[in-house]
């Protein structure tokens, strides 16, 4: 006899109807900014979702606010949740289940594992880039494919890739930190994390307005932007407005960052051979046709091997969470092979 599933009512769920779920899971999305939780299910359809700034005062004001949101997004009753999946940037001990360090929110050793003990359910962690990759291999554009990775242009910049099929891990979690992957041999800039010359430094959010400041020394002529640049405090959104104004220089920066991002996408072709490669973040999603375009435009110049289809994610900002709630329904993805 078929097993009947339970039916349940939670008040506040988006769909706002009695659902019949075979499994729940809430999923947790740890940027460098915000932190994003939902309740899903086993399709990683989002019930109740809600996000804010990350908590970064310290590893417990953390954990503090993640039992806190998923209480929330539970409506208080975890007892159909199967598990909590958590996505988070920075380098990651997986095995441990601890973050060891996010640059971005100078978050260090903070074990999420302490959640099971809390809520008494299994807690999966993984990079915020290769649950994006999850996602996209399981509901995004990778469904059916067996070769694809995901990058994430945001406030830093991460990645995952799916070879063969199968979500590469590594033997901590961290296969492909390719944001601190090396792409100027002279080190201009220091990135977040402290190391030189890493991609992130150059073409991230939080990298553009430095990597701007330094291209004013190579732009020969003046303009608007150039003296803002001289002279105070930019931030990368300010880049792209004055690019679409037409300021010459907010476009030279870009050109040059489109060849900084097509220079690493050929890395990334020729280490993994993807058939696509999907692009998030927010700064790549808010503006496609400055960021994605131009690297799918120089792409062929730059890899030896033959160039994938370079496509905005279908999951918008959601992937990293959505792969989140996935990772709960195939905890043996994500986790490292011995
Ligand atoms: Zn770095």
């Amino acid at each position: 006899m078929v097993a009947i599933p339970p039916t349940i009512k939670i008040e506040g769920f988006l769909c706002n109807r009695t659902c019949e779920i075979m499994g729940l899971a809430v999923g947790i999305d740890i940027g460098g900014t915000w932190i994003r939780v939902a309740l899903g299910n086993s399709d990683a359809e989002i019930l109740r979702r809600k996000s804010m700034p990350v908590d970064a005062r310290s590893g417990a004001s953390l954990l503090r606010q993640l039992e806190s949101l998923i209480r929330f997004v539970c409506a208080g009753d975890l007892s159909l949740v199967d598990g909590i999946g958590i996505g988070a940037a920075g380098r990651l001990n997986v095995r441990e289940g601890t973050i060891v360090y996010s640059p971005n929110t100078s978050l260090r050793d903070v074990n999420v594992k302490a959640l099971e003990k809390r809520l008494r359910k299994p807690v999966t962690l993984l990079n915020d880039n290769v649950a994006a990759a999850l996602a996209e291999r399981s509901i995004g554009i990778g469904r059916g494919l067996d070769n694809l990775v995901y990058v994430g242009i945001g406030t830093g910049i991460g990645g995952g890739a799916v070879v063969d099929g199968r979500v590469l891990v590594g033997k901590e979690g961290n296969a492909h930190e390719m944001g601190h992957m090396i792409i100027d041999i002279e080190g201009r800039l220091e990135c977040s994390c402290g190391g030189r010359g890493h991609w992130e430094a150059y073409t991230s959010g939080s990298g553009l307005p430095n990597f701007a400041k330094l291209l004013t020394e190579r732009y020969g002529r003046n303009t608007p932007f150039l003296k803002e640049v001289r002279s105070q405090r930019i931030e990368a959104k300010d880049i792209f407005m004055a690019a679409r104004r037409g300021d010459g220089f907010a476009k030279f920066v870009l050109e040059e960052s489109a060849n900084v991002n097509a220079m690493a996408f050929a890395n990334l072709v020729d280490l993994y051979d993807p058939t696509v490669i999907s692009v998030g973040g927010g700064v790549a999603l808010k503006n496609p046709d400055l960021v994605i375009e131009p690297i799918a435009d120089r792409l062929p110049k730059f890899a030896f091997n033959a160039p994938p289809a370079v496509v905005a994610t279908p999951l918008r900002e959601d992937a990293p969470l959505l792969g989140a709630i996935l990772s709960v329904f195939e905890p043996s993805s994500c986790e490292p092979r011995d």
